[in-house]
């Protein structure tokens, strides 16, 4: 592997030793469980049973305090989320109005309603044109995101007309929740300057007229650079992300990631600024995206790393698209299920293969966007290429999602040392959109193939890829082991679930694996650091429909412990009493 250095630290840790007890899961297979570890420095530093840290500690001669405070808890490696959106996340929460189909949490708990019916749908966004013109922006953008066409429970389409029958007279980008694909309004096509001489396959038509659907980043930038989507001050930045790091927090997880760092801005400054502010209560992986960045940048964002931001490895994203848009490529002759045709990918081979070689010169580790099966035969055939003419044996390139990868393709992918990013909620919220319209009944049932992975020997993770759905690990563990659709409760695949060891592992190891830094995070292990989350049930011993519903009572990020929900309250009342 190309990066085993453990990195500097991002911030000054308690040098004092706190011997803590509880029912450890440790995700290390040859200590699976424990009932005391040793904190000190963020690091583990021991381990085993009371007993031997006590003796431990002695022969040491390390003093320190015994913290007893999660006795008949279950502490896991805290959640690493290996490929999500922060940024985005963390801005459109905080900024855009929200229409989608599935209910959401932001910051401070506030619930954020689904929209699956025309009614609910026109009267949510009524409520933010109506907010909008009361703010006295009517004429500047009104930006909406979360849609999924798809889980609309009664067919409605939403297109230019629809959005112009809501508001007609200031422009609207209501992107979807795939971000493949976004819808604008009359006005939003006249200032981007879309048109019928545009690739009707990106810029979509209907009998010579633009319905307003804009898919693929290329052409969705129009909007945003005639004024879409402003994201704010860099301020706004900051305090966006501080508060959606709390949220993620309150949910177990220590270490998020950027998958596809760089667009439309380069936030690496901002996240520099974060790492430095003990508030910010997360690690980030930050992939930068290529060809956007160069060599140059590329070494200077690896040399700045430390425990706390590291970006180690490369995302490229002009691919093929997504299933649920229909933008996935399938395999060459393919139809979708409901009879639409595969999606196209957006460059050339030759364009991709320029666009990522020099990445794999230099020793990174891509992260590839893939969907269709289509896609991920054309990627392998690119790996090859690239190991046939420069071999890199430590390279671990990954195919993010790979939700229509076949056995036979698994084999391939081991043989190139190539590793996969499994979806882990599109089962929980697209199986029935799967099963009746994308790849269809029997199709569905092998979508995200991950006990076959695990048969396979291929390494992995599960994501959530926020903000396409919320980042919740246990909701996506539970997705997981049970592969049921949350609106009809059917469940795709039976043969593809999970065990819940199989699952902890996706969302600990497995992504820490991906990230490249399975030496310094991922298991409670002696020489990681300290992150964990202390949860109120076992995930390993409750009913595996109840994992989604355990609270995490606290999490600890390299030692430092923020206890969340009731009891916080309650103490800070006896400490003010
Ligand atoms: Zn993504």
């Amino acid at each position: 592997m190309t990066t085993q250095t453990f990195l500097k630290p991002g911030l000054a840790y308690s040098e004092d030793a706190v011997l803590y007890t509880g029912n450890f899961v440790t995700v290390n297979e040859t200590q699976p469980v424990a009932s005391a570890v040793v904190v000190k420095d963020g690091k583990i530093t021991f381990v085993g049973t009371v007993e031997q840290a006590e003796t431990f500690l002695a022969n040491e001669s390390i003093s320190y305090t015994l913290n007893e405070e999660f006795k008949g808890k279950t502490i896991v490696p805290g959640f690493i989320e290996a490929h999500m959106h922060p940024l985005g996340a963390a801005l459109f929460t905080a900024r855009f109005g929200y229409g989608g189909q599935i209910e959401r949490t932001a910051g401070g708990g506030q619930i954020l309603p689904a929209s699956v019916t025309k009614e609910e749908l026109v009267a949510t966004l009524t409520k933010f044109v109506t907010a909008h013109d009361e703010a006295g922006k009517q004429g500047e953008w009104l930006n909406l995101w979360g849609l999924d066409p798809l889980l609309m429970t009664d067919g409605t389409i939403v297109d230019r007309d629809f959005l112009d029958t809501i508001c007609p007279d200031s422009p609207i980008l209501f992107m979807h929740a795939s971000c493949h694909v976004s819808v604008v309004n009359t006005l939003a096509i006249e200032k981007a300057g879309y048109s019928t001489d545009d690739n009707p396959a990106f810029v979509f038509q209907k009998e010579g007229r633009l319905t307003g659907e804009v898919a693929e980043m290329p052409d969705i930038l129009r909007s945003i650079q005639a004024g879409a989507f402003d994201l704010g001050t860099p301020e706004d930045a900051v305090a966006a992300m501080i508060a959606y790091a709390d949220s993620t927090s309150r949910l177990g997880v220590t270490t998020m990631s950027d998958c596809g760092m760089g667009v439309p801005q380069n936030p690496y400054p901002l996240y520099q600024a974060l790492s430095q502010m003990p508030i910010f209560k997360s690690r980030l992986s930050a992939y930068p995206l290529v060809p956007n960045f160069k060599a140059e940048e590329l070494a200077e964002f690896k040399a700045a790393s430390n425990d706390r931001l590291f970006a180690n490895k490369v995302k490229y994203l002009n691919t093929d698209g997504s299933i649920q848009g229909f933008t996935a490529a399938l395999k060459e002759g393919e139809k979708y299920f409901n009879g639409k045709e595969s999606g196209h990918f957006q460059y050339s081979d030759e364009k991709m293969l320029e666009d990522v070689f020099y990445a794999h010169k230099l020793g990174y580790s891509i992260s590839f966007h893939c969907n269709g099966e289509g896609c991920t035969d054309k990627l392998l055939d690119l790996i090859e290429k690239m190991q046939t003419e420069c071999p890199q044996p430590h390279a671990r390139h990954c195919l993010e999602h790979n939700q229509m990868v076949t056995p036979e393709q698994m084999d391939r992918m081991n043989k190139l040392g190539v590793v996969h990013n499994l979806f882990g909620t599109h089962i929980p919220f697209w199986g029935d959109v799967h099963a009746t319209q994308t790849v269809g009944p029997d199709r569905v049932k092998t979508l995200n193939p991950f006990q076959t992975s695990v048969k396979k020997g291929v390494p992995f993770s599960i994501h959530c890829d926020d903000v396409v759905t919320q980042v919740n690990p246990l909701f996506m563990m539970w997705g997981a082991m049970n592969r049921q659709c949350v609106f009809s409760g059917n469940v795709y695949g039976e043969e593809e679930c999970l065990t819940a060891e199989q699952a902890l592992h996706a969302v600990t190891m497995g992504a820490a694996y991906l990230m490249e830094q399975e030496h310094m995070i991922g298991s409670i292990e002696v020489g990681k650091l300290a992150d964990m989350a202390i949860l109120d049930q076992n995930p390993l011993e409750v009913d595996k429909q109840d994992v989604k519903n355990i609270a995490v009572h606290a999490t600890m990020l390299g030692g430092d412990v923020t206890v969340h929900a009731v009891e916080k309250n309650k103490e800070a009342e006896l400490e003010t009493a």
